[in-house]
């Protein structure tokens, strides 16, 4: 600011002298024609008015410097003070009689190094604070309120090194879930509504300490999200899945047979490994209009698996059941409906719904035809899911029973659909996700959950 205004000021006071060098040549020019008293005369004119530019120069030039620099109001700590304009904070500060404590100097984690060795004073004006860096440099206008408080921490000197920052995994459980005393209070369905994307973030490198710790963020990532859900169809609509596990087996056949005596969509969940037999009937599952998911390549408790193993159970499923479907396969129904977060975590993307039931028939007990219908057929509400088998050994009980079960909710109104039609029956579910399809290119999988 100084350095400028001299340098307009020199300018100013510069501007009147070509003009006195031109006159003094027309002089010289004219002083041929021109009488020797009248030279004499127009000389002293001359000697006048150089005079009078000059003093108006020098004033106008002062007179400059003094607007520029005029005492101007502001507000210190408080109290009223008069200041030069274009005074800066620091001058300011030092021309106060302010006590502060200065900060100390820290390492990039926050340890104290010296106490004392900070920034002696920090100074916000008009609410905003101001770097300290900045103070030596920001100019006082007039009006301002000013306020110079304890200095803060110094940081050691460090380098910065940009690196990725994974999303997380979010696992949300919707209002209400679990009130229909659902297995566990784990949700009908869970599934992804969110992919993730990886952000980038700042990492310090302390010179003196030789710490490492984490600074600004420069790109938030976004996390995954994994929603636990029950299903009320819209409208309370008399909708009801049935899903079979276990297969395909020599059984799955004679069951399609009474699903379209009964106009009934089902969804069996089909364990990977029988698919070298059992490919073809898959096949023709899905061609009648049933939904078809995984259930694990060998029915191994998914809990508990690593997570090479677990990539192995998903992704080997998933691409067998491509190949009889023609699409992904991107439902999964858990072996004993045991899933948890670390599951979703080790799953890397390659599932986006899991789906567990609300009537499980225990048919696997072997109970008798009564039992079987018996506990199928019990509470009916829309959005009920039973659980029955076509795989797993012999399941004549559940030949006989299947038909009673299917006749009996139709008998009381209701319509058999696939896991997907009874999920986007209920407009709550946001399957926006689920039916775009496997995680797209460029997302990033979490290998941590969120912390709430
Ligand atoms: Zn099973």
């Amino acid at each position: 600011m100084s350095k400028r205004s001299k340098s307009q000021g020199a300018h100013f006071a510069e501007q009147p002298l070509p003009a006195k060098r031109a006159r003094k040549n027309d002089y010289r020019q004219d002083q041929r024609k021109q009488p020797i008293p009248s030279r004499h005369k127009k000389s002293g004119k001359l000697v006048v008015a150089i005079v009078v530019v000059l003093v108006l120069a020098l004033l106008g030039g002062g007179g400059v410097m003094f607007w520029r620099h005029r005492p101007v109001s502001i507000t210190v700590n408080g109290e009223q003070r008069t200041v030069l304009k274009r005074s800066t904070y620091a001058q300011v500060f030092d021309g106060e009689s302010i006590t502060t404590k200065p900060g100390n100097l820290v390492s990039v984690s926050g340890n104290v190094l010296e106490e004392g060795k900070g920034y002696p004073y920090s100074v916000t004006v008009n609410g905003i604070e101001v770097p300290y860096e900045n103070a030596a440099s920001q100019p006082v206008w007039g009006g301002e309120k000013i306020e110079f408080a304890d200095g803060k921490d110094a940081m050691e000197p460090h380098t910065t090194e940009v690196v990725e920052l994974l999303p997380k995994l979010e696992f949300k459980v919707a209002p209400g879930t679990g009130e229909r005393g659902y297995m566990v209070q784990q949700g009908l369905v869970q599934y992804v509504t969110q992919w993730g994307k990886s952000g980038k973030h700042e990492v310090m490198h302390g010179e003196r300490t030789g710490e490492t710790a984490p600074g600004k963020t420069i790109e938030e990532a976004q996390n995954v999200v994994v929603v636990a859900q029950d299903i009320h169809p819209d409208n309370n609509q008399k909708l009801v899945a049935i899903t079979f596990d276990d297969g395909p087996s020599y059984y799955t056949e004679p069951y399609l047979k009474i699903l379209d005596e009964y106009d009934a969509k089902a969804t069996f969940c089909i364990i990977g490994e029988q698919l070298a037999d059992g490919g073809p009937v898959v096949s023709q599952t899905s061609n009648s209009g049933h939904q078809i998911v995984s259930h694990s390549w060998s029915h191994l408790q998914l809990t508990t698996l690593d997570e090479a193993e677990l990539q192995h159970q998903l992704v080997d499923t998933a691409n067998g059941l491509k190949e009889c479907v023609g699409h992904d396969v991107r439902y999964i129904r858990p072996p004993y409906g045991d899933i948890d977060e670390q599951v979703w975590l080790k799953s890397k993307g390659s599932i986006s719904v899991s789906l567990f039931w609300t009537h499980d028939s225990l048919d696997w007990e072997k109970p008798g035809v009564d039992k079987i219908v018996q506990n199928s057929t019990i509470a009916m509400k829309p959005g009920s899911v039973i659980l029955m088998h076509d795989g797993g050994g012999e399941r004549n009980q559940d030949l006989e029973a299947l038909p009673q079960i299917l006749k009996a909710w139709k008998d009381a109104g209701y319509k058999f659909v696939t896991i997907e039609e009874l999920m986007k029956s209920d407009s709550s579910i946001n399957m926006s996700v689920v039916d775009a399809g496997p995680m797209p290119e460029g997302s990033a999988w979490p290998t941590e959950l969120a912390t709430a």
